[in-house]
């Protein structure tokens, strides 16, 4: 992962939990102490995990996503070839002024995908990076030690937005069917606080949180030190690693104790469960024009200058499915529901039809009932567009 950083790509990880028949593939638990709630995790096994090469680190700044593909013999274009080449594979073909046919370009979004079990911390308040990488490191050696993994056994990093605080932390056994460890954290009360007393440990701090100031009274460590959070695959981070950010943080998730859902279903699932149940049938129904929902969606779509879609109502048959809306781009095509996935009963909409769509290569977002529309269209800019202001 670092390595492809270090070698000038942006990378974007996603990840989407798989069900096993009737079992949802996704298990869900709540970190609290005597203080309230620190954070929610979602375990899923053999969940899909996708990396994205949205294009060079160096890019411009009104750069799309993606890298120029020539379509006629799949190779890739630099910028000057691509800047000679006619525009998308779907036009006629342009002629130069030596009469010969220009190369076509297309754009495409290049990802790789894996099977793996995963575990997503979403942390209740949201960090500032640095805070939120020190204490991913610490809890990833934290874990390690405390479960005698191996410390390739495990990897960790923060999700997306790039940019702004950070809420959410994955941490991903290397080998699919791996060692467990990330479902114990969520099925079990004591384990994340068992990581995180080694983690308080691990960075020089004893049970209380008092700093000793590193390994050994000749080896003093300020922020970090090989013996503690840095290592040779997290150099790119050397600089803003800091021990001294979290200690708060890990004393409580220290204390902290981990009450797993039943059949994975949160209470915020099950809201929306109860409110989609609610809504009227003419959503999920075939022949329905537009309806209400989806007319609101397009005026707002509208209203804040985002991209509208390319098609209302389509079935996608490679994927046996039905968004409400499709996106084709260069390279990717985009199924948007809106509504949530629980408690939808329609096969051709619901979270395995996500799940097929996402095999078949698609990409799927959803607007659930009464979430933040805007918040959900700002995260997926490179498909929404950034409004007016862009
Ligand atoms: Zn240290």
């Amino acid at each position: 992962m670092d390595k492809r950083r270090r070698a000038g790509f942006r990378l974007e990880t996603s990840y989407r939990f798989r069900r096993h028949g009737t079992r949802r593939g996704r298990q869900d638990a709540r970190v609290a102490d005597s203080a309230g709630l620190l954070a929610t995790l979602t375990y899923g096994d053999s969940a899909t995990v996708r990396i994205t090469n949205v294009g060079r680190l160096r890019a411009k700044d009104n750069e799309p996503p993606g890298y120029w593909l020539d379509p006629a013999d799949g190779r890739w274009m630099n910028e000057r070839d691509a800047s000679d080449a006619s525009g998308d594979s779907g036009e006629l073909p342009v002629i130069d002024e030596d009469g010969k046919e220009k190369r076509r370009k297309k754009r495409v979004i290049p990802f790789v995908e894996d099977r793996r079990n995963i575990l997503v911390v979403t942390l209740d308040e949201p960090l500032p990076e640095p805070v939120a990488l020190t204490v991913m490191y610490a809890l990833e050696r934290g874990i390690e030690t405390a479960f005698e993994l191996e410390d390739s056994e495990l990897t960790s990093e923060l999700l997306p937005p790039a940019d702004g605080p950070h809420d959410r932390l994955l941490f991903t056994e290397a080998a699919e069917g791996g060692a467990g460890v990330l479902r114990r954290l969520q099925a079990e009360p004591r384990a994340l606080a068992k990581a995180a007393r080694q983690a308080l440990a691990i960075c020089h701090f004893d049970g209380d949180g008092e700093d000793e100031e590193g390994p050994h009274p000749d080896r003093p460590c300020a922020r970090g030190c090989y013996e503690c959070l840095l290592t040779y695959g997290n150099q790119l981070h050397h600089g803003v690693i800091d021990r001294r950010l979290i200690v708060a943080l890990l004393l409580r998730l220290a204390s902290a104790e981990v009450t797993s859902e039943r059949r994975g279903e949160t209470t915020t699932d099950q809201h929306r469960r109860l409110v989609a149940a609610s809504v009227p049938a003419a959503i999920t129904s075939e022949a329905a024009p537009a309806t209400s929902v989806e007319t609101e969606f397009l005026t707002w779509l509208r209203e804040h200058g985002l991209r509208l879609p390319d098609e209302a109502g389509t079935t996608v048959p490679e994927a046996d499915a039905r968004p409400d809306f499709v996106y084709r781009m260069p390279g990717v095509n985009l199924a948007v529901f809106l509504g949530s996935a629980d408690g939808e009963e329609d096969a051709a909409r619901d979270e395995e039809a996500e799940e097929r769509l996402y095999l078949a290569r698609w990409d799927v977002i959803r607007f659930p009932e009464g979430s933040d529309w805007d918040a959900i269209a700002a995260e997926h800019a490179r498909y929404f567009g950034l409004g007016p202001s862009s």
